[in-house]
């Protein structure tokens, strides 16, 4: 039996999400605040709702793409959160990059009212989304993951269980925060041999058969005009907002003084993007950050 999908949030990533569940022949009814994503998603054959409670009235599976913690902690445990609204049997997956405590708390009160619920965030931007090819980091009981598969398997390709409850945003903040340090370090190293005068393609070809080697230089480079199709070589314009890593990195500070980690390379990527988000680059990509230390 074709399960019904309510989609909450449909912003870059969620939109071409909830496309990727009509394609794989999901019926899917969305909510979004804003009406211009919806009625798009409506000329790709989603139903629409009016709001949140309307959308998820039949929903087997719930699923949530939204902005931060706040917003989804009052989306389903707020006054009038859905929880109290929704079919006994329902699944809800939140694919929402939030703090591990914020996704505990969300399924603590699901648990209190025996109802499935993973925190999924997700790994792989706007493109992946658009193709197809996510990487879901689930944390949650392992019967209510299991459970969740064929639909993130419509949205994605790899799936991984990392553990209980909040273990899929502690997977899923360890990563970008490494993804951060990764791209700031290629940036500085592709800037100190560019003013050396040598062709950063060339650099670049160097370091991907050296040690220098990682997933910046090769899938993303930071320097226009190394690779085409990405965001460096375009301006700066669409991928992964500098906003939206400096969230993710503000959340590994927070997860870092809680569970008393060191993270000194994290801390130092989380301040270079706070200066180059302060320097009015929030909305440009993050590999933008090559910026900083390019002389002006
Ligand atoms: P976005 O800002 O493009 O989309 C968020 C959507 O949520 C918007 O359409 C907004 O109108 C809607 N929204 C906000 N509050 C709402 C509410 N109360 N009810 C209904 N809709 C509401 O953001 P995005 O880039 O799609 O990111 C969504 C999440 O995915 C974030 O947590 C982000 O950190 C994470 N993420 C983003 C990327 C990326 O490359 N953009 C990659 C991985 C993870």
């Amino acid at each position: 039996m074709t399960q019904n999908i309510a989609f909450i949030g449909l912003g870059n990533m969620g939109g071409p999400m909830a496309k990727n569940l009509i394609k794989n022949d999901f019926k899917v009814t969305v909510y979004d605040l804003n009406a211009h994503v919806v009625a798009d998603l409506k000329a790709a054959g989603a139903n629409t709702a009016d709001n949140a409670k309307a959308a998820i009235k039949d929903a087997d599976v719930i699923i949530s793409m939204l902005p931060n913690g706040a917003i989804v902690k009052s989306l389903y445990i707020g006054n009038n959160g859905l929880i109290n609204e929704v079919k006994d049997d329902v699944l809800i997956i939140d694919s929402s990059t939030i703090a591990a405590d914020d996704a505990r708390a969300v399924a603590k009160a699901c648990e209190r009212k025996g109802i499935a619920m993973i925190d999924a965030p997700v790994s792989g931007g706007t493109a992946a989304a658009e193709a197809g090819t996510l990487t879901f980091i689930c944390g949650g009981e392992p019967a209510h993951f299991e459970a969740a598969k064929l639909v993130l398997s419509a949205m994605g390709r790899h799936i991984f269980h990392a553990g209980a409850s909040g273990a899929g945003q502690v997977a899923k903040i360890c990563n970008n925060m490494l993804l951060a340090i990764h791209m700031v370090g290629t940036a500085e190293a592709l800037n100190m041999g560019a003013q050396q005068g040598l062709d950063p393609k060339v650099m670049s070809e160097i370091m991907k058969a050296s040690s220098g080697n990682n997933w910046s230089l090769q899938v993303y480079n930071p320097f226009p005009g190394v690779m085409p199709n990405v965001p460096s070589s375009n301006d700066y314009q669409g991928g992964f907002m500098v906003d939206l890593m400096s969230k993710d990195l503000g959340l590994s500070q927070e997860l870092a003084a809680k569970s008393k980690s060191a993270t000194p390379l994290g801390a130092m990527a989380t301040q270079l993007y706070q200066i180059h988000q302060a320097a009015g680059a929030g909305g440009k990509d993050f590999s933008s950050i090559l910026q900083l230390f390019q002389k002006k």
